[in-house]
């Protein structure tokens, strides 16, 4: 039998507050309390260094699809990290990588996104996009297309560029000054309204759905206008595809849904099943074709990281892919999206939720102080974060987006696991709002 370790878990959150520091996070009010200190992962669930389990709410920040510690991602990871660790992908290459880009090449209609650039995260894989799409134009000698489109509420990651398109002002703001020429358009009207298309080098959207803006869904059909528009301007179309790709909108990838195909696409956060750090950003042969040519032309990308392409991310990216096959994944998600809807509508009942938000396996609770006048809870509130934190008391592991509380668990979860992860929502909803 095997046994749990036991933790010690106050000299850790000690040596955590002493030596660490967390993104995202107020590390002042992070140190006066407790963290939660993961230290196990099976299936939905998490366990916690007291021993407390909880479901995974937020897929370990929207990343895991089949489940912690799935034995086949598992095994195919130890049976890559004993052949080979890892290699350079400057000079050399390997299996893993080889079989990994043809497979997701095949993934797209007449494989009509036909090259793979293979980078570290979501950041990394917009960040190459971006910077493709730019030495795309002065190849192709349109130098004057050097700026970027991007959308107000947009998050695609915080390397600078990734950060420059982003639309969330309280997080990037203070980076202004080093950002790349971007135009920001607050909806599809106002980028059909802008004068000089002829200046974009390309423009970037969440398909489907906003994350980082609390889940906020476009309006159906206008990821095809854009497509529209991009043809009528000659705008390159980057779809950022890290949250939304590998089932989470209920099909492989959002685009499918408005049967759009982007000249670049970014894929991170589930592309290894959510194990390991994989991302990668896929081109149209057009686009890869303007980078051929003799070194003396100049014409290469340079771009990279250390570990572009590492084995064993890969091998946990095959095991991933190849479990969307064995486990029938998509087929199996689409009951517990439907489950998903039907129990968040319990949650209307309650006079404090605004709005539930849903997109496949995605969803977001939306609280107000008031929603018959659209009165928020004062940000200093933290309500949101309130709620969340009591959610764990009910069993449930999540993070909100300022009052919208994100509800998106790996796609393994139960049918009995949602049910209670709605019910953690509904109490703590009432112990911090309605009590
Ligand atoms: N793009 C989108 C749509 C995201 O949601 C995120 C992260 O949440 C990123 C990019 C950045 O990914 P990463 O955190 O892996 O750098």
């Amino acid at each position: 039998m095997s046994q749990t370790p036991a933790w010690d878990t106050e000299s850790l959150a000690l040596r955590d507050h002493r030596f660490l520091w967390h993104p995202f996070t107020q590390q002042q009010k992070w140190c006066e309390e407790e963290p939660i200190i993961i230290v196990g992962g099976s299936g939905a669930m998490l366990t916690d260094s007291r021993g407390r389990s909880y479901i995974d709410g937020n897929s370990s920040i929207w990343t895991n699809i089949h489940g912690h510690s799935h034995p086949a991602i598992m095994g195919a990871v130890s049976r890559q990290i004993a052949t080979l660790d890892h290699t350079s992908f400057l000079g050399t290459t390997h299996p893993a990588a080889i079989e990994l880009a043809e497979r997701l090449v095949t993934l797209f209609p007449m494989r009509s996104l036909s090259r793979v650039f293979f980078s570290d995260n979501g950041s990394t894989a917009v960040e190459a996009a971006l910077k493709m799409s730019l030495q795309y134009w002065q190849l192709r000698g349109h130098p004057r297309r050097c700026r970027f489109g991007g959308f107000s509420g947009a998050y695609h990651g915080d390397t600078a560029g990734a950060a420059s398109l982003g639309g969330i002002g309280t997080f990037f703001d203070s980076f202004a000054e080093i950002h790349f020429p971007t135009k920001r358009f607050s909806n599809l009207q106002e980028l059909e309204a802008f004068p000089h298309p002829e200046e974009l080098a390309a423009v970037i959207i969440e398909p489907l759905i906003q994350g980082s803006a609390g889940m906020r869904v476009w309006p159906s059909g206008m990821l095809r206008e854009l497509r529209r528009f991009c043809d009528r301007t000659g705008v390159l179309l980057i779809l950022d595809e890290v949250m939304t790709g590998f089932g989470r909108t209920g099909t492989l990838f959002a685009c499918e849904q408005e049967s759009v195909m982007p000249d670049l696409l970014c894929v991170a956060k589930g592309l290894t099943g959510g194990v390991l750090p994989l991302a990668a950003t896929l081109v149209t042969e057009e686009i890869y074709k303007a980078f051929l040519g003799t070194a003396e032309e100049q014409k290469t990308f340079y771009y990279g990281h250390s570990y572009t392409a590492n084995p064993v991310a890969c091998a946990a990216a095959l095991a991933s892919l190849d479990l969307f096959d064995t486990e029938r994944t998509l087929e199996n998600l689409q009951p517990n999206i439907s489950t998903l809807k039907k129990e968040l509508e319990r949650l209307r009942t309650l006079r404090v939720v605004s709005e539930i938000r849903q997109c496949g396996f995605i969803a977001g609770i939306e609280v107000m102080l008031d929603p018959t006048t659209s009165t928020s809870y004062p940000w200093q509130d933290l309500t949101g974060a309130k709620i969340c934190a009591a959610a764990r008391n009910h069993g449930l592991l999540t993070r909100p987006i300022l009052d919208t509380i994100v509800l998106m668990p790996p796609f393994c979860i139960t049918e009995k696991q949602i049910i209670h992860a709605v019910d953690a929502i509904a109490l703590a909803i009432k112990q911090i709002c309605l009590a």
